[in-house]
């Protein structure tokens, strides 16, 4: 049986594999990592029961959801599916590797989102004006983000101190950056219940410690109080930052998500 394995089986297998990966990716990035377990759970016993096994009661049944499965998810998946077919129209070129090579270009709208963020935290601490930037990692924040406004542009200077200017439509509640930009604003982040928090310490400081408690992401605090520059990462405060510090936070903290 090996013998008949051939280089075009091994090619059969390999696209294979980079088609699951890409749509594992796909439904990591869109929060619905879930369903993808799902899918292939469904897919797996589809395989045992109706193939192997050769049920032909709860075969069949099986068959029949398998059939209309493909349109089910063509509905419930349109707009990675139209993603999907728009980007490897676009690149035609390298199209099928452009699929694969996004994190990069990603990467670097991180690595440069770092300096516009401390800019404008010491330009907000020493104004004393209020605010609360969430920096997505490897954790979907997509039920935060549904809470705000939707943004989406790249994280700038003036961007960010517009938004949070004392009296500003969208100054109140937190923002998302998610890959370098700017995704959402006034977002309603989980207020963290843990007792040990300094009394000092109120709501934007308990949010930014609530949403590191449950997901891996960054939360950078400006007090309006004091003009201290806090982060909570892991469920612990980095109190009192100056830009030195805050920046060595971020590159270090942002570059380990480039490499998870
Ligand atoms: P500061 O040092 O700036 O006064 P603080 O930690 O003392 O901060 P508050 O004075 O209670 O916190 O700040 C209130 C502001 O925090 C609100 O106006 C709002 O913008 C923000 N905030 C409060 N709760 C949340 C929440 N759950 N999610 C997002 N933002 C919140
Ligand atoms: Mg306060």
């Amino acid at each position: 049986m090996f013998l008949d394995f051939t280089v075009k089986d091994f090619i059969d297998i390999l696209l294979v594999a980079m088609l699951l990966y890409y749509f594992y990716r796909l439904m990591k990035d869109s929060g619905s990592l879930n369903i993808f377990g799902g899918i292939l759970i469904f897919f797996f016993s589809w395989i045992v029961v109706s193939k192997i096994l050769q049920m032909r009661l709860l075969g069949s049944i099986m068959d029949q959801l398998m059939s209309i499965g493909t349109i089910a998810l063509v509905v419930i998946f349109h707009d990675e599916v139209r993603g999907f077919f728009k980007r490897l129209g676009s690149k035609r070129r390298f199209g099928l590797w452009s699929l694969f090579a996004s994190r990069t270009n990603k990467q670097s709208d991180i690595d440069n989102a770092i300096l516009p963020l401390v800019m404008s935290c010491i330009s907000m601490a020493q104004q004393k004006v209020g605010a609360l930037i969430v920096i997505e990692r490897n954790d979907p924040l997509n039920e935060v983000i549904k809470t705000g406004e939707t943004i989406d542009a790249l994280v700038g200077q003036r961007l960010i101190e517009s938004i949070f200017f004392t009296n500003a439509p969208l100054h109140d509640g937190a923002i998302v950056i998610r890959g370098g930009r700017v995704v959402a604003a006034q977002c309603i982040l989980p207020v963290s219940k843990n007792l040990d928090i300094p009394k000092r310490l109120g709501l934007r400081h308990r949010a930014a410690m609530g949403l590191s408690e449950d997901t891996d992401a960054i939360a950078i605090i400006v007090s309006e109080e004091t003009g201290a520059i806090s982060v909570a990462r892991q469920g612990k405060f980095l109190l009192n930052l100056d830009a030195r510090k805050l920046e060595d936070v971020l590159v270090k903290e942002l570059s380990e998500t480039a490499q998870a």
